[in-house]
């Protein structure tokens, strides 16, 4: 079996859902199992609908909503035109929107919101988006089934980001998707979307399809997990930001699981895991150019050592905490991570030294309520404006001289704080915002130009 993954731009009008069927067919010998996003925008779209009905906008959700109907119906026609299947594929389309009316227009006279009927409202577009391919892959002479994530991928109950229960998956997956298959060419279904074990709908956070994807993967052991977007594969380097960046045939499991988390927007962070726990190859490709190479995701042993990224996050903050009382109490590292575990606050890098622990953290997190725990027992200093810089690269962290060369780039600018991963794959540091651009050019400059002449110890 294979998992093939299309994101929202890889479905996002009727030009891309008919390249990406075509990509489909030429595939069915391999028993694919479709996994697909809303199309582009859609999700950001629901948003604001669930937005302006908490907030009781009632034009503004009916505009919104109006919007969405009218494009996925526009949608449908365009792609079912010739079809004999047109009117029942828009009538199913027009349910959907339906029930979404009903709900944003009850939170909207109710003015109230909860997680549960917010994840209700935001996986529609998953809904609409894998109920229009169905029909439109079926009119084309795929003969294909529509599964309903929801009865399959079990996950708790934190409705807006929820984490899948693996084992449930593991079971359930398999058999609903074999049973799908019965007599038919193809299978599809929706990412983000779960279902708690008493079936109460949830979503796996933004960006979550990816994960599905990887998910499904693991659950029906899938020869490889395909994750179609709308670019050739990984880069060295966010080529928004940073010139003359490379393509990357292969990395690993390891490379690809710390680019996510470091900043690289090309997968959802945590998409390597379930793949990786049955070494199934994760193959990164570009819709819109099928016949490329894409990035292989790969086990360790094929990957050869040296720098693969130059990744970063624009936007972090570093926490400061002094505290005179930390010496030789071994508890105050455990109460420090404690607070910021149960305000759901994640940390990224770490630095400590006897009286000071520092940690960077996104700034879109809400740290207000952890600044002032902390504060009851020791000194709290944030500086705001700083970007964290990542050097990925298998063992990179063992090669002689690279943080020579990883450092000498940066000699005009201040660093803060530096970390190298335990796992040898990545140096981190801190940097000032604003001269972020600047070093991660100069950075990958030197690094990609004399990348040759490392040796490993
Ligand atoms: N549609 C969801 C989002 O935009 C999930 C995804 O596309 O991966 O976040
Ligand atoms: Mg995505």
């Amino acid at each position: 079996m294979l998992v093939m993954k299309f994101g929202g731009t890889s479905v996002a009008n009727f030009e891309a859902i008919t390249r990406t069927i075509f990509i489909i067919g030429g595939k069915l010998d391999k028993k694919p199992v479709v996994v697909v996003s809303a199309l582009s925008k859609v999700t950001d779209l629901l948003y604001r609908i669930s937005d302006a009905a908490a907030s009781r906008n009632e034009a503004e959700t009916r505009e919104l909503l109006a919007q969405l109907r009218k494009r996925h119906t526009d949608l449908a026609g365009e792609l079912l035109a010739q079809s004999v299947l047109k009117d029942e594929a828009v009538a199913k389309v027009n349910e959907i929107c339906d029930n979404l009316d009903s709900i944003a227009m009850a939170v909207c006279s109710l003015g109230e919101l909860s997680d549960r009927n917010k994840a209700i409202i935001i996986s529609n577009g998953e809904y609409l988006s894998s109920t229009i391919i169905a029909y439109a892959m079926n009119s084309k002479g795929i003969r294909t089934k529509w599964v309903d994530a929801r009865s399959m991928m079990v996950t708790n109950n934190s409705y807006m980001k929820a984490e899948p229960d693996m084992t449930a998956i593991m079971e359930r997956v398999p058999g609903v998707i074999a049973d799908a298959y019965d007599g038919m060419d193809a299978v599809i279904t929706q990412g983000f979307i779960g279902v708690t074990k008493d079936g109460e709908p949830t979503v796996l956070g933004r960006g979550g399809s990816d994960y599905s994807a990887s998910l499904i993967g693991m659950a029906v052991d899938a020869e490889r997990i395909e994750i179609w977007t709308d670019v050739d594969g990984v880069r060295t380097a966010d080529p928004r930001k940073v010139q003359n960046t490379r393509y990357l045939e292969k990395i690993s499991f390891e490379e690809a699981a710390e680019m996510a988390h470091f900043g690289a927007k090309v997968l959802h962070p945590l998409t390597i895991e379930p793949a990786v726990r049955k070494s199934i190859p994760i193959y990164v490709l570009n819709s819109m150019n099928p016949s490329g190479k894409g990035t292989a995701i790969l086990r360790n042993e094929f990957i050869e050592d040296g720098v693969k990224s130059v990744s970063f996050k624009e936007n972090i903050r570093v926490i400061n905490i002094f505290s005179t009382r930390m010496i030789n109490t071994s508890g105050f590292l455990r109460r420090v991570f404690e607070i910021f575990s149960e305000s759901k606050v994640s940390v990224d890098l770490i630095s400590t030294s006897e009286a000071n622990i520092s940690v960077t953290v996104d700034a879109a997190e809400r740290i207000e309520p952890v600044v002032e725990q902390l504060s009851e027992f020791a000194d709290v200093i944030v500086d705001d404006d700083k970007s964290q810089v990542s050097v990925i690269g298998k063992n990179i962290v063992r090669l002689n001289g690279m943080l020579k060369k990883t450092f000498t780039p940066l000699k005009k600018c201040n660093v803060y704080m530096i970390s190298q991963g335990a796992s040898f794959v990545n140096i981190s540091f801190v940097v000032d915002r604003e001269e972020l651009s600047e070093v991660v050019q100069d950075l990958h400059d030197h690094l990609f130009d004399q990348v040759e002449e490392l040796e490993t110890f």
